[in-house]
């Protein structure tokens, strides 16, 4: 058995890493939540591993950060630069 077949071979990229990851294996995210809508958007794609990292931080902090930082908007370096700093400013842990 082979165990993720990518069927279509379209891959995403990840906002948060930016690395590239088959669609099959990526988490979508809508950051205006309303996925019903699909027709003329982009969507924002995160790996598993991001989507776990940032499912920890409270869902209202997620979107709020990923929103301030730009995502889908800003260019994935400022995206990342932003997204890193502003997560870093707001989720201190001990
Ligand atoms: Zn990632």
């Amino acid at each position: 058995m082979f165990g993720s077949r990518n069927s279509r071979g379209k891959s995403v990229t990840c906002i948060a890493c930016g690395d590239s990851v088959s669609r099959s294996d990526a988490r979508e995210y809508d950051k205006h939540g309303d996925r019903w809508d699909r027709q003329d958007k982009e969507f924002e794609h995160l790996c598993k591993a991001c989507f776990a990292d940032l499912c920890q931080q409270p869902r209202d902090g997620l979107e709020t950060t990923l929103d301030a930082a730009g995502a889908g908007e800003a260019d994935r370096e400022t995206f990342l630069e932003r997204f890193r700093e502003l997560s870093e400013s707001d989720a201190h842990g001990d």
